[in-house]
């Protein structure tokens, strides 16, 4: 970290400064130029947030040099991760893997026409909510753990592995039980004390990008996982909150790039919830191939008028099934194994 101070900067507040930095295991190393004060701050600097820093009169300038964010650099790994699910399914480095089910688990039939679909497709995991975190506490808020349960049957009668989005850290147990990636939506990212309790789990996390979070915001989210000991951490762009209407959310795909420069971690995306409408999502679909993005996760409904939640996005088996074979000639065409 750099400090620079302002030009009659008062000694008192120097020298607290100077003493609160020693104090911390600090060493400084002035770089002062003619008529500016500027010194290095030299030692583990995540320590110190800058606010503290700026409590001090003297200070004009605080300026962190390393990023933020630690063990999810590329300066801490510079390969990218791969995550093993087990049963030969990996997730990262040059594959790109589907994940695809309904938004909400709603009923026995529904679930195994689609893990009956879903394997004929070759795709290897099922998503599917059981916890429906929902705009309006009116609207359909999930089956909970008979949801669970029903995603953990199906999966189990077809060999798929499981996602979902898990609410709160009281039901952390239920998913260490059923689920096989625990997904974390947008509205949970910055929950600190759930994504405490993750970085103590051993199942893979799936950290969806929040509603207005900026690029660091989402990585230091990731950074409490990693930092629990849980070094599993999937991202997912999943479109930001920008002034258009027309669309559900904007995918914001430079951000998913950027988190693929900066970050070992995979990056995945969701464009049935960037999107909100069907006719979106096969182009946005092929961007996340194109920006070879680790994989993405996609909606899909037997009879989306049916649905019980986010219908207007989910495609028909059709359309996934037409879908998949545009991306399979483009995945072909760039050389990124499919699955
Ligand atoms: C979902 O995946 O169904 C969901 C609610 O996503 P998000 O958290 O991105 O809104
Ligand atoms: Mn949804």
């Amino acid at each position: 970290m750099i400090i620079k101070f302002k030009k009659n900067y008062p000694q008192d507040s120097a020298d607290r400064l100077f003493t609160f930095l020693k104090d911390r295991g600090f060493t400084t190393k002035d770089v002062s130029s003619d008529n500016v004060k500027i010194f290095g701050v030299i030692g583990d600097t995540l320590q110190i947030d800058k606010s503290e820093i700026y409590a001090f009169d003297c200070v004009e300038e605080a300026i962190r040099i390393m990023v933020p964010y630690k063990k999810g650099s590329r300066e801490f790994q510079a390969f990218d991760t791969v995550i093993d699910l087990g049963d030969g399914i990996k997730i990262g480095g040059d594959s790109h893997t589907m994940m695809a089910g309904p938004c909400s688990v709603e009923n026995e039939d529904q679930m195994m026409k689609i893990g009956a679909y879903l394997k004929a497709q070759n795709i290897q995991i099922l998503r599917g909510g059981a916890f429906k975190p929902r705009t309006s506490p009116y609207s359909f808020q999930g089956l909970k753990e008979d949801g669970l349960k029903l995603l953990r049957k199906t999966a189990d009668r077809f060999g798929l592995k499981v996602i979902s989005e898990i609410p709160s850290v009281e039901v952390l147990p239920l998913f260490e039980t059923y689920v096989d990636i625990i997904q974390v939506g947008a509205r949970n990212m910055q929950n600190f004390y759930l994504l405490k309790a993750l970085g103590k789990s051993k199942k893979p996390v799936f950290l969806k990008r929040g509603l207005s979070a900026t690029l660091e915001e989402w990585l230091m989210s990731a950074e409490y996982i990693l930092d629990g000991g849980n070094d599993s951490v999937i991202l997912c762009e999943r479109g930001v909150r920008a002034f258009e209407t027309y669309t559900r959310n904007t995918l914001d795909i430079t951000a998913a790039l950027a988190a693929k420069e900066l970050s070992h971690l995979p990056v995945f995306i969701d464009p049935s919830h960037a999107a909100g409408r069907v006719s979106l999502i096969d182009p946005l679909a092929q961007a996340a191939l194109a920006i070879r993005a680790h994989g993405q996760i996609i909606e899909i409904h037997p009879e989306p008028e049916k649905a019980l939640s986010d219908g207007a996005q989910s495609l028909t088996f059709d359309q996934f099934t037409a879908l998949m074979s545009r991306l399979k000639t483009s995945a072909d065409a760039l050389r990124i194994p499919l699955q």
